[in-house]
């Protein structure tokens, strides 16, 4: 099998056990531990040494991982110039399930009470078998303890309107998250209507339904990612915006050893509600790892604002690939597509943190590790999506590139994107943090 089919075999495994951007996280945390990494908690003091390979999570969401040069010293001058930093996202867009979900239908169905988290395509998570997933918070004594749950069985459904009832179906509807969305997870059985979602999360957890005093539980589409075309071309999945970069940049982050720079792989939390959260991107994580880093290794202040200055961020979020039913919503010089390796994402607003220097650097990179790039624009008179890389500049000012992995129906409940991709962002992603 060709390599590139092997790296998105893998990848879409790690989609399939990453559910909630809780369990990509403990997913990742894995990939980590298999690779010696060590983690630290940030309620404690940190020793931290060169040569060090360290991780540390917040949250239990967002994720950052830090590898550090063996010598601090070569030839009498000082080796560590600065951070190489990628980051990517955790989360995807889903439904939330609120507190006391269930809901009586004329006391023949029980349905669940979600709200949307993100912004999804709404229509693409009808008529599909659903599930929830997320993390607990479990009495445990006089402690809460936190752990992943995942009700690994096809549970929900959302049901869609049948076409004789809403004969303007296919002329665009507008849903109602809290009329049209909301999944149907039962029969109701002898009037007995509340408690059993988390009578069902009570037992996959292992623990008594009355302990369980906190949730934070999402829909997920039972869909397992795969490869589709004629050749094999393309990939079909959930959560490719972001677990695809997420996983390109773990995966590239453990095959590399770092020279000059402080190797930083960085997933955060909420980057679909706008990343304002105490783990997101526009939280101080970042800088306070970088900061409690530096100062383990014994830099003054002044040490890590040259570190600083002489730092590179990769920001790492999928892209919009020129649609095959409407390639007039690309860009008319723009137009990046499936395959055709990863793109450089500018905007003149500077959403996208791109500028001359910082893409000169990503084609540098791209054309050193042999792998194709292209590049996107917003058309003109289009408003885009934001993304981390100009949020997280904002807490630590370092030169930044925004890039993604070419892929259509972003948001939608399964997505798609190239099968070649993901090994193309691996070996770019390598060079950098060899460099
Ligand atoms: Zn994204």
């Amino acid at each position: 099998m060709k390599e590139y089919r092997k790296t998105s075999k893998a990848m879409l495994e790690f989609i399939e056990k990453s559910p909630t951007c809780f369990h990509a996280v403990e997913n990742v945390k894995t990939m980590l531990e298999e690779a010696g990494y060590q983690e630290l908690q940030e309620k404690e003091s940190w020793e931290v040494s060169l040569g060090g390979k360290y991780y540390v999570t917040r949250n239990d969401s967002s994720i950052i991982a830090v590898n550090i040069p063996a010598a601090s010293k070569k030839n009498g001058v000082e080796v560590i110039k600065g951070f190489h930093m990628i980051a990517s996202h955790s989360d995807s867009p889903a439904f939330k399930v609120k507190e006391a979900p269930e809901m009586a239908v004329e006391e023949k169905y029980v349905k669940l009470n979600t709200e949307k988290y993100g912004g999804m395509i709404l229509s693409t998570w009808m008529d599909r078998s659903l599930s929830v997933a997320g993390r607990i918070a479990v009495k445990d004594g006089k402690n809460i303890v936190t752990g992943l749950v995942n009700i690994d069985e096809d549970l929900l459904v959302i049901p869609n309107v049948a076409i004789h009832m809403n004969r303007d179906m296919n002329k665009g509807v507008e849903y109602n998250p809290q009329v049209d969305m909301l999944p149907l997870f039962a029969a109701c059985e002898e009037g007995k209507n509340k408690g059993m979602l988390l009578e069902k999360i009570a037992k996959y957890a292992g623990v008594k339904a009355e302990n369980i005093l906190g949730h934070d539980l999402f829909l997920y589409t039972r869909e397992k990612g795969k490869i589709i075309g004629a050749n094999g071309e393309f990939i079909l999945s959930p959560r490719l915006d972001d677990l695809q970069c997420a996983y390109a940049s773990t995966q590239a982050f453990v095959e590399s050893n770092p020279t000059n720079y402080i190797n930083v792989c960085a997933i955060f939390d909420n980057e679909e509600v706008g990343s304002g959260t105490k783990q997101g991107a526009d939280s101080t994580f970042l800088e306070d790892v970088l900061f409690r880093i530096s100062e383990g290794l014994g830099a003054e202040k002044s040490t890590l604002l040259q570190w600083i200055a002489d730092s590179f961020l990769i920001s790492a979020d999928n892209a919009h690939a020129v649609h095959p039913n409407h390639p007039e919503k690309a860009d008319p010089t723009n137009r990046p597509f499936i395959n055709g390796g990863i793109v450089i994402k500018y905007h003149g607003g500077q959403k996208y943190t791109t500028d001359a220097v910082s893409a000169a650097k990503m084609k540098s990179i791209c054309q050193e590790a042999g792998v194709p790039c292209q590049t996107y624009a917003n058309r003109s008179n289009v408003l885009g999506g934001s993304t981390l890389g100009n949020i997280s500049t904002a807490h630590v000012s370092v030169a930044s590139v925004d890039i993604g992995l070419p892929q259509l129906a972003m948001h939608s409940a399964v997505e798609t994107a190239g099968v070649k991709d993901t090994e193309y962002a691996i070996k770019a992603m390598k060079v950098f943090w060899q460099e």
